[in-house]
């Protein structure tokens, strides 16, 4: 499903971008100009912003973009040998920097993305200058049957090369669908049928507005992660909760968790484990059953909303969850040391139990302020924490 959500925008750019290169001549010559300075400006639009959120692979997808975009338009790639290198070189950079970690623009430890760049520029410069026959041979002759191939002008290795960017890109997609990692696909994809059709400006036009609206499509959707996502645990934060309670019916009910004697735990077994213990209660509150939905509220608090549920329908849900984290054994990993030097002895795992107590209220029905019912389940938490914890209360 996840897959399915992070795909859709590539395959509407994808599905847009073919409709517009196909009607593209019917368009008037004034048209065709506001098309290009779009390209222009959507270069400038999205290399800005992935500068101002410091997104690395948004600004090579760009830069990448623009300096094909810049070379076909130059008429600096006219010889076959140079069209075959820019074809080559292009996917298999998009995706060299896909898989490069996000380390900032201006950074130190970007140098080398940078350098891959140049390399591969310069190396095509040579090669493309002094045309060796190796390199034609490499680059430009045909390994198979060419009537095969006569749907494309392409060569055979570039196609190869093209093919195996894109399987390599859709598994990455398929493993882990960030919107990053599914902007570098389309960027690929659209790069590659740029280049077969040829440096025509429809082509160039209409193919680099959607890839970098791909790239402009993916800050968008880390920003919003950055907004509405808690890091730390993957569960939405206190802001998507307040646009919840804005839509909320007059029916509902709120709960309250909070982790028991938590600073203790962190004092015990540290920080990290603290974290860890973190995320494993948000595992378990994405499995709540009743249609509840968690939100990270604060610290280590945590909220569940029931909409449409009233209190006596959602507190089943509440203590089959509270069972859930209380029955699960955490395991703290610590590898022993020897006294003498650093020898690593076996580890020595420690199996804990982390409890939580839960608060929870409802609306009554009558449309009662969220924030009222929510102030009413952290008092039922108090309850719970007074009754003992581990436990879930009204
Ligand atoms: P009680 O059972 O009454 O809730 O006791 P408690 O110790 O859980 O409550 P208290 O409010 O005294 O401590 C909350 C602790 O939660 C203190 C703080 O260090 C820890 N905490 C809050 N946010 C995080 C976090 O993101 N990571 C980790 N590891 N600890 C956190
Ligand atoms: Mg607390
Ligand atoms: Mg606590």
């Amino acid at each position: 499903m996840r897959v399915i959500k992070s795909f859709l925008p590539v395959m509407i750019l994808t599905i847009a971008s073919i409709y517009g290169f196909q009607k593209y001549s019917l368009l008037p010559p004034s048209a065709v100009i506001g098309v290009t300075y779009l390209t222009h400006m959507l270069a400038l639009i999205v290399a800005g912003l992935s500068i101002r959120f410091s997104r690395s692979s948004a600004f090579f997808y760009v830069l990448l973009v623009v300096a094909t975009n810049v070379i076909l338009r130059f008429g600096w790639a006219d010889s076959a040998l140079a069209y075959g290198l820019l074809s080559t070189f292009s996917p298999l950079l998009l995706l060299l920097l896909t898989l490069l970690p996000d380390r900032g623009i201006f950074n130190v430890k970007v140098i080398p993305a940078y350098a891959m760049l140049v390399l591969a520029g310069t190396f095509s410069i040579v090669l493309a200058t002094t045309s060796p026959a190796w390199a034609m041979q490499l680059f430009l002759s045909d390994w198979a049957p060419a009537q095969y191939f006569d749907w494309t002008q392409q060569s055979q290795t570039v196609l190869f090369v093209s093919f195996a960017t894109l399987y390599v890109l859709l598994t990455l997609c398929i493993l882990n669908p960030s919107p990053h990692v599914c902007a570098g696909f389309g960027v690929l994809f659209m790069l590659i049928v740029q280049l077969h059709f040829g440096d025509q400006h429809r082509s160039l036009n209409v193919f680099s507005s959607a890839a970098l609206l791909m790239c402009l499509y993916a800050i968008m959707q880390e920003t919003w992660r950055m907004a509405y996502i808690d890091e730390l645990t993957g569960l939405p934060g206190r802001r998507a909760l307040r646009e919840k309670f804005q839509k909320l019916g007059s029916n509902f009910t709120v709960a309250m968790l909070d982790v028991d004697h938590f600073k203790r735990f962190n004092d015990s077994f540290g920080h990290d484990a603290g974290d860890a213990v973190l995320r494993m209660i948000a595992a378990k509150m994405c499995k709540i059953s009743g249609g509840g939905l968690p939100y990270r509220y604060g610290g280590e608090e945590f909220s569940i909303v029931f909409n449409g549920k009233n209190s006596q329908d959602s507190v089943r849900h509440l203590e089959t969850l509270r069972e859930a984290i209380a029955s699960n054994p955490f395991i703290i990993r610590r590898v022993g040391r020897s006294d003498r030097g650093n020898r690593a002895l076996p580890s020595n795992n420690k199996s804990v139990s982390v409890t939580v107590s839960i608060g929870f209220a409802d609306s009554g029905g009558n449309g009662i302020s969220p924030w009222e019912v929510l102030k009413k389940a952290d008092q039922a938490l108090y309850r719970a924490k007074g009754k003992g914890r581990n436990c879930v209360s009204e």
